[in-house]
């Protein structure tokens, strides 16, 4: 579909992706700790966030010059 937005992970930072989400939510619904990510979890969530804002046309930092 057009508006359709398709991202590809590799397995790690799927994994990532799962783990944030999944304590966010426990996070939000019954005030479980977030855990702190380590050095490598960071460097892959930006990565995936700095792609994701891309392809929905959001800029990946406020002085982003990457979309056209
Ligand atoms: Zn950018």
């Amino acid at each position: 579909m057009k508006d359709d937005v398709v991202i590809r992970l590799d397995r790690a930072t799927a994994e990532d992706l799962y783990v944030a989400l999944n304590e966010l939510g426990e996070h939000i619904a019954a005030g479980a700790p977030i855990t702190p990510p380590t050095a490598e979890e960071v460097e892959r969530l930006g990565r995936l966030l700095r792609d994701l804002a891309h392809s929905i046309g959001r800029k990946c930092n406020p002085h982003c010059d990457h979309l056209e």
